[in-house]
């Protein structure tokens, strides 16, 4: 059995006190204990911003990689070892801005992945800029007036990028994050968990209370998870309103059922040696 007390780090979160990332953190360590998964057989992943630390503070393998990469290292783990249980976690500048390619393609793709996105609204680690997901006229240090430009919508973005598990969550509700994590990494493909996740240093519109005055959860309504059309409608609620829970599901092979060499064993434990590689050498020759 696998406990919280085996995930302990020698290191502690650095966050703020009252960062949205601590919940979050704890969400994704119950989440490991829940499904009873093996320390040793989970990999974490993650890019460059506050959240993208947490690799470091949960004692699984991890890989703190470089700013908006997390996905494609991801791809790159499950693809070696089909056995892993893989997670990726960033935040919106890091998932929606700069990795943002990368996060359609492994949609498209349906890698079983589980994308876990603390979405603060606002860059923090770098003190506060506008991120891709900045509510429209919200004014930060690089944008004084307020941001112009229309914001990413995650949620619509995956639905229309093909991920079978879309789902958003708030620090704030932990157990119900925690269950959001727990049925994304038991999907099989694509599982993006997106987290509202408060900055409480330097988002000071999009605050707990901003969010517990909005948000309602999708199962507590008659919201329909196999329907692409309703979830996409839900998706365009922000403001007053704001769903939180699965908003769709469905079920697709993913991109390492459709790869025959890695049907049967994973490539990482296949036998170098029962591999002929002397075809191809010679090609090259
Ligand atoms: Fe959390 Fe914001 Fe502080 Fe970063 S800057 S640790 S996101 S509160």
């Amino acid at each position: 059995m696998v406990e919280l007390a085996d995930l302990k780090t020698v290191g502690q979160p650095n966050w703020c006190p009252g960062c949205g990332n601590f919940p979050i953190w704890h969400s994704l360590k119950k989440a490991i204990v829940e499904l009873n998964l093996k320390t040793h057989n989970v990999a974490i992943f993650s890019g460059i911003g506050c959240s993208s630390k947490m690799p470091h503070w949960v004692n699984t393998y991890g890989f703190h990689s470089i700013h908006g990469r997390p996905l494609p290292i991801a791809t790159g783990a499950r693809l070696a070892n089909n056995s892993l249980t893989v997670v990726a976690v960033g935040g919106d500048g890091d998932g929606y801005g700069i990795g943002v390619g990368h996060f359609v393609h492994a949609m498209r793709r349906n890698l079983n992945i589980a994308y876990i996105v603390t979405n603060n609204q606002v860059y923090g680690l770098t003190t506060g800029q506008t991120s891709p997901t900045s509510d429209k006229g919200y004014a930060t240090k690089s944008t004084p007036t307020g941001v112009i430009e229309m914001p990413i919508n995650p949620i619509a973005l995956a639905i229309a990028s093909g991920a079978t598990y879309i789902s958003r969550g708030f620090s704030k509700e932990m157990k119900h994050l925690t269950k959001l994590i727990v049925d994304g990494v038991r999907h099989n493909g694509f599982a993006l968990v997106d987290v509202l996740q408060p900055c409480v240093t330097f988002n000071r519109k999009n605050t707990y209370k901003w969010f517990s005055e909005r948000v309602y959860k999708l199962e507590e309504t008659n919201h329909d998870t196999t329907n692409k059309q309703a979830a996409f409608l839900k998706s365009l609620e922000w403001n007053d309103h704001i769903p939180i829970g699965l908003f769709y599901k469905e079920i697709r092979p993913t991109y390492e059922d459709e790869l025959q060499q890695i049907a049967e064993t994973p490539l990482a434990r296949q036998k170098i040696e029962d591999i002929n590689i002397g075809t191809l050498m010679t090609e090259f020759e």
